[in-house]
């Protein structure tokens, strides 16, 4: 049990030193991707057909992955119409039986585990690690959210006056839309369904257009787990359109979105301007994550984390650190090191052990990736830039840079990638750059290295940042563990993966009785 009280098993990890084991995981991997892998609006329970388009690999875009449908006008009314016919029998068949669901759910993701990892490597570009760290993570959510729901989610009798029976019962919502992005196609989608599902909502999830292969085959995993295909649709789609339609319409009766800070504007203001009721929007979003070392910090540790905190998963978390302050005593023998660990990172072919940096999502993504370093070479220093090897040219491939900038202001929003900033800072300072970091309005991820804990602590109760992470890398919050989420212009809260996460999903409803 967690603090929290809610008992679950952990997920299974999986060594990656030994060959012998890899080699066994990657052969089921390569097999479990000759499968014909389909994604389309899965309504009702049925996968609907149509014009179908290519998913192709961002490690080689000549790879097709599989094909996708996208929803039309009708799928979108037809999930809307059945939803709302099912969600009251679901609410009403109770918190238990609904976890139940999530349990069986988390059975068969482990079970094929190795076609999800091969999913995430070859439609996300994500490595051995990241992939069997976000397998993990999903499972993870189901246990955990059918957990709490067992013990959180039940009636509660409340004291009262003799002769007056008080109870205080959680129903769900309504239909919930669950919009989420490619960076955790897998985790944050299953996440973000689960807790709706479980907390007696009906869904209507919406992957982003990059990644509805693993989306969709996760409905396929949840239907099977017993949640009923009235309850739970898929619509594959653009956000400007299918998002957009679901998040306008009046039978919708909450949101839950993860992605940028800008399309959770579009969303807060299509919910204000709808008839209808009030709604709730749970919105998990950018950051512009810092951390700060400073001339007491261990330089080894420190580089060890930056490497993994910057540029692991190429630099395409959320919770990924884009600006580096280091006090002036240590800034230079810090960047030295940091640029010779960068000669030793390898990108390549994802599915590749050896590989540390797989491809960034596609060429939107690097685009705005080479328009900022193009930008950054005019304004910054370059320290250091990795070269993207021939190999993998037929890929959106991006090498890691680091670059010094004089201030924080040179950054204006996220840069969503594997490109470190700098800043130097004076050891009478530290105040005025934690003023610098709040006043960006963005609070999700914050790091400190520093042996002296008080100031350590200091800066975690000044800043308005969700996750702070001391003398340790900034990534990879666990379920339960790190509950994760930011506040300001990252996010609405509560926390995913937190003991407070299902209740922005259910409604309350008091009962008094004269007995
Ligand atoms: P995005 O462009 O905002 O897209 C997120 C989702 O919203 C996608 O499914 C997208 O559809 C959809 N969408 C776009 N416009 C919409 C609209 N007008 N109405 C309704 N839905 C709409 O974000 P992204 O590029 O996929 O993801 C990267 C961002 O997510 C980064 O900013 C990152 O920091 C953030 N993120 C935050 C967290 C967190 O926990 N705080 C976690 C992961 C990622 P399409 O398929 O058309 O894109």
């Amino acid at each position: 049990a967690d603090i929290y009280g809610a008992e679950r098993p952990n997920s299974k990890g999986f060594d990656l030193t030994a060959p012998e084991k890899v080699a066994a995981l990657t052969e089921q991997m390569q097999a479990a991707l000759s499968r014909n892998w389909t994604a389309g609006p899965i309504v009702g329970g049925v996968e609907l057909s149509g014009p179908t388009q290519p998913v192709t690999d961002p490690a080689n875009r000549a790879r097709t992955v599989g094909t996708v449908v996208l929803a039309d006008k009708p799928a979108v009314e037809r999930a809307l119409s059945l939803s709302v016919a099912a969600q009251k029998q679901w609410d009403r068949e109770g918190a238990d039986h609904r976890a139940a669901c999530l349990d069986r759910a988390a059975d068969l993701m482990e079970a094929d585990t190795p076609a999800l990892m091969a999913l995430l490597v070859r439609e996300a570009g994500k490595t051995l690690p990241d992939a069997i760290a976000e397998v993990r993570e999903a499972v993870d959510f189901c246990r955990y959210y059918a957990a709490q729901a067992r013990t959180g989610l039940k009636p509660v009798l409340l004291p009262g006056p003799t002769g007056e029976r008080n109870e205080l019962h959680l129903t769900g919502r309504g239909t919930f839309a669950c919009i989420s992005p490619w960076n955790f196609p897998l985790a944050i989608f299953v996440g973000q369904v689960v807790a709706a599902l479980v907390t007696g909502n009906a869904v209507i999830a919406k992957p982003a257009e990059q990644t509805p292969l693993i989306a969709a085959e996760a409905v396929r995993m949840l239907h099977k787990a017993g949640v009923p295909g009235d309850v739970l649709h898929l619509l594959p789609g653009d956000g400007a359109t299918v998002g957009a339609a679901l998040v306008a319409d009046t039978r919708i009766a909450g949101v839950c979105f993860t992605g940028s800070t800008e399309t959770a504007r579009l969303i807060n203001r299509s919910l204000a301007d709808r008839d209808g009721a009030i709604v709730p929007l749970i919105a998990e979003t950018g950051g512009q994550n810092c951390m700060i070392v400073d001339s007491t910090a261990l330089l080894e540790q420190v580089v060890d984390d930056c490497v993994t905190s910057a540029f692991q998963s190429a630099g395409q978390r959320c919770s990924a650190m884009r600006v580096l302050f280091a006090q002036e005593e240590i800034a230079d023998k810090l960047a030295d090191m940091l640029a010779g660990a960068m000669d030793l990172i390898r990108l390549g072919d994802p599915m590749d052990v050896a590989t540390d940096v797989g491809p960034v999502i596609d060429n939107d993504a690097r685009d705005i990736l080479i328009a900022h370093a193009s930008r950054m070479d005019g304004e910054a220093r370059l320290i250091k830039a990795v070269s993207v090897p021939d190999a993998v040219q037929n890929g959106t491939f991006f090498g890691p840079r680091l670059y010094e900038i004089d201030n924080l202001s040179r950054l204006k929003r996220e840069v969503f990638g594997p490109i470190l900033h700098i800043v130097r800072f004076k050891a009478s300072e530290l105040d005025k750059v934690a003023a610098e970091i709040a006043a960006t309005g963005y609070g999700l991820t914050f790091g400190v290295h520093s042996r002296l804990e008080g100031r350590a602590q200091n800066l975690f109760k000044t800043l308005p940042v969700g996750n702070t992470y001391i003398n340790r890398n900034m990534v990879g919050a666990v379920v339960g563990v790190q509950p994760f989420g930011g506040q300001g212009l990252s996010g609405t809260g509560p926390k995913a993966g937190g003991p407070h996460y299902l209740h922005r999903f259910v409604t309350e409803k008091t009962l008094t009785v004269n007995t």
